[in-house]
């Protein structure tokens, strides 16, 4: 039997054509058209500067080293989140700090980041759940009270827009953060294979990406700590601990190609999210996901709640009838790694009530409407079989 996945790519013959002439050319990595792809993801998210590398957890690890994350501070983040997001923080020494989720919007609280913050706390890493923008006003409001950096999460949230004062913001303009961080994870909403990006208006902090990149490298004459070697054609200097996170050439020309089309992805997966709730809604013992007033979601998860029947019973049953349902997330600090750091189960309650009960339906531009239907047929007989 073949399995419908909770998420895929889509991948078309322009997206190849495109990636096999950089393969036919003389730079496979570091030549022209990761340049390219940056200046599209910024111009597409309305951000000054953005930095493409080789994935979305290279991306939230030098963003959090930018931020200048380090042993005796904590960062505040969702717990309903995949793991690279806390990892990223323990990565620079610093330690995580969970803050539970509302329930209405599965995302990180406001008023329980505010609680969370000590004398300790230097940043916050919201995480947009499935593509739906989390409270910016607020979190910027919070952050500057405080003086912590933002740094949004938004591996599942690509095109996704909010309104602040009457105003559409992008996710991605960083119009009330410091950083915002993407994935191309061939889940995501666009693939480069694997591939990421961090994007700023901040130019101090664009410079910094950029070193921790590619090794700490710089070879910026006007940069170099050793003056005398400015006339040096061989010269570099290596001014702080970088690492190897570049991202190829062709990968960046798939992204370039799949850019161009993410607002029709957009729109597809809009449009099956929209087929789930007009068929599932009202439908007992269950609870949707919803967009809500002033925001758009880029529906990377359609992430359905469970409450008229065993989780696990319907897991188990959408499974055996070739629908690869996918659960979003075990709350991070549940994971034996954390376990084992000192968190206790009971930090989030919402968001274990959240995980408890929740399934991710497929949703991916290709998912065929005779698919979405038998998807949704499937769900509800599973009901009627339970009762
Ligand atoms: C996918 C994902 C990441 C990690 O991205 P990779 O490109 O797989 O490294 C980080 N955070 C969230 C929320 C994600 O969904």
């Amino acid at each position: 039997m073949k399995t419908i996945p909770y998420g895929r790519q889509y991948v078309g013959k322009a997206d190849i054509s495109e990636t096999i002439k950089v393969l036919e050319s003389n730079w496979l990595t570091q030549g022209p058209k990761i340049g390219e792809f940056e200046n599209a993801l910024k111009k597409y998210c309305g951000a000054k500067y953005a930095i493409a590398v080789s994935s979305g957890t290279a991306a939230l690890h030098i963003a959090c080293l930018a931020a200048g994350l380090s042993k005796n501070d904590e960062a505040i983040t969702s717990p309903i989140t995949f793991v690279a997001t806390s990892n990223a923080i323990v990565y620079t020494g610093a330690t995580p700090v969970f803050a539970d989720i509302d329930p209405c919007t599965n995302n990180i609280d406001p008023i329980r980041i505010a609680e969370k913050i000590t004398s300790r706390t230097a940043a916050i890493l919201p995480v947009h759940f499935a593509g739906l923008p989390c409270d910016m006003g607020k979190i910027h409001k919070i952050a500057k009270r405080n003086k912590l950096i933002v740094i949004e999460d938004a591996c599942h949230a690509l095109g996704a827009q909010y309104r602040y004062n009457n105003k559409w913001v992008r996710i991605g303009s960083c119009a009330h953060s410091d950083m915002t961080v993407f994935s191309f994870h061939p889940v995501k909403l666009i693939t480069t294979g694997e591939g990421g990006a961090v994007l700023t208006n901040c130019k101090e902090i664009y410079e910094k990406l950029m070193m921790l990149r590619s090794h700490g490298i710089t070879k910026d004459k006007n940069r170099f700590v050793d003056k005398r070697n400015k006339a040096c054609g061989w010269y570099y200097e290596m001014q702080e601990l970088g690492f190897n996170y570049r991202i190829t050439d062709f990968q960046c020309a798939l992204g370039i190609s799949q850019l161009k089309r993410l607002d029709k992805f957009l729109s597809r997966r809009s449009e099956i999210a929209h087929m789930y709730s007009k068929e599932l809604d009202k439908f007992p013992g269950i609870i949707l996901p919803a967009e809500g007033d002033g925001v758009i979601s880029s529906w990377h998860l359609y992430p359905v709640r469970i409450h008229g029947m065993c989780r696990k019973e319907a897991f188990d049953y959408l499974r055996s009838k070739g629908i690869g349902v996918q659960v979003h997330y075990i709350p991070v600090y549940l994971q034996p790694y954390f376990s084992n750091l000192g968190y206790k189960k009971g930090i989030c309650p919402l968001a274990e009530e959240f995980y408890i009960t929740e399934i991710s339906l497929p949703i991916y531009p290709l998912l065929k409407d005779r698919e979405i239907k038998f998807i949704i047929s499937v769900f509800k007989s599973m009901f009627k079989g339970a009762t």
